[in-house]
């Protein structure tokens, strides 16, 4: 099969050729038809996440068609169309597991980190972990759901009833976020970076009520924000725009250093948190809930070749929505 390979950190993905893998009992094998890509894999490109497998396939937005199930595994048909998230496996005895938590399992695997994920025509998962994908999106158009649009839907329960919230940072995750946002009644500021009107106009079609730069204020204070930017800064910058009582959650894998700050812009019963990874039931909540709200993503496709350029993208900030690669064919 193709793939895009990651040898070594700080290094550019390499196209090669790999033996088609096949699936082991529980497993299915899927053709891959498109797969998202995601900050965090910039992240593990760049070694800022230490720890993974080497060489490896990236890739954690898969969407694909089962071609074939490993022994046991009895959930999907062939031709069934299925999307492949983050969360790869968890080992359903820890504390975490336990008490409905495995986003924090201790031995959980990760697709495209710790197992080989969507950058290739052909992907193993198990089939417990994987998604059926709501029949109104197109191959490219679901695939920033299963992280972008999946992590953003667990930070934003983190909010609780929240109704004017920040979005730091407007790219894959909080242009569908703010859909949903606006979809419950929410208002929506959005906070770029300074000067980047296009991505403050893309925040404004999208129901956002105001946006500009995030080294500001909003012209009201908000109630609790979400920060996506890598930018450790900004949960600091989103406390000095907060009312009493917002929590300001990050909800990246990795971000530079917070800088220090006065506590006085942390009292007043503010929070500062983080959210981490995913569980299977925020998958299945969130993909039932993007068709009937009508959550449209944007999105940038370029072929798997080039894969290396839609990174550039991505880290570029000047993406409107998500970068997807295009792999096979259709998967339906
Ligand atoms: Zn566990
Ligand atoms: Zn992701």
């Amino acid at each position: 099969m193709r793939a895009m390979l990651l040898e070594h950190a700080r290094q550019r993905l390499r196209r090669v050729e790999l033996a088609d893998p096949e699936p082991g009992p529980g497993q299915v094998l899927i053709s891959v038809a498109a797969c998202g890509v995601c900050r965090t894999d910039l992240h593990i490109l760049d070694g800022e996440l230490s720890d993974p497998k080497l060489p490896l396939v990236p890739g954690h937005q898969i969407v694909g068609a089962v071609v074939e199930a490993g022994e046991g595994a009895e959930r999907f048909a062939p031709g069934d169309r299925v999307g492949v998230p983050w969360l790869g496996w968890t080992c359903g005895e820890c504390r975490y597991c336990a008490s409905g938590r495995e986003n924090l399992c201790d031995r959980a695997r990760f697709t495209g980190y710790d197992i080989d994920g969507g950058y290739a025509e052909l992907a193993l998962a198990d089939e417990r972990f994987c998604f059926p994908i709501p029949e109104s999106y197109s191959d490219e158009q679901a695939a920033p759901l299963l992280c972008a649009g999946l992590i953003g839907y667990r930070a934003l329960r983190f909010l609780g009833d929240a109704e004017r919230i920040g979005l730091y940072g407007f790219g894959s995750a909080a242009h569908i976020l703010c859909q949903v946002a606006v979809h419950q009644g929410r208002r929506v500021f959005a906070f770029t970076r300074p000067g980047d009107g296009a991505t403050q106009a893309f925040a404004r079609e999208l129901g956002a009520e105001w946006a500009g730069s995030s080294d500001g204020p909003a012209p009201e204070e908000i109630d609790g924000a979400i920060v996506f930017a890598a930018v450790g800064a900004l949960m600091p910058a989103a406390l000095r725009a907060s009312a009493k009582g917002a929590r300001i959650i990050s909800a990246g894998i990795h971000m530079s250093d917070i800088p220090a700050f006065p506590y006085e812009i942390l009292w007043g019963e503010r929070v500062l948190g983080s959210v981490a990874n995913l569980t299977r039931q925020d998958g299945e909540e969130f993909l039932q809930l993007a068709p009937r709200v009508g959550v449209r993503t944007a999105v940038e496709v370029h072929p798997l070749e080039d894969a290396n350029e839609a990174i550039d993208s991505v880290r570029s900030g000047r993406l409107r929505g998500s970068a997807v690669l295009r792999v096979g064919g259709p998967a339906r």
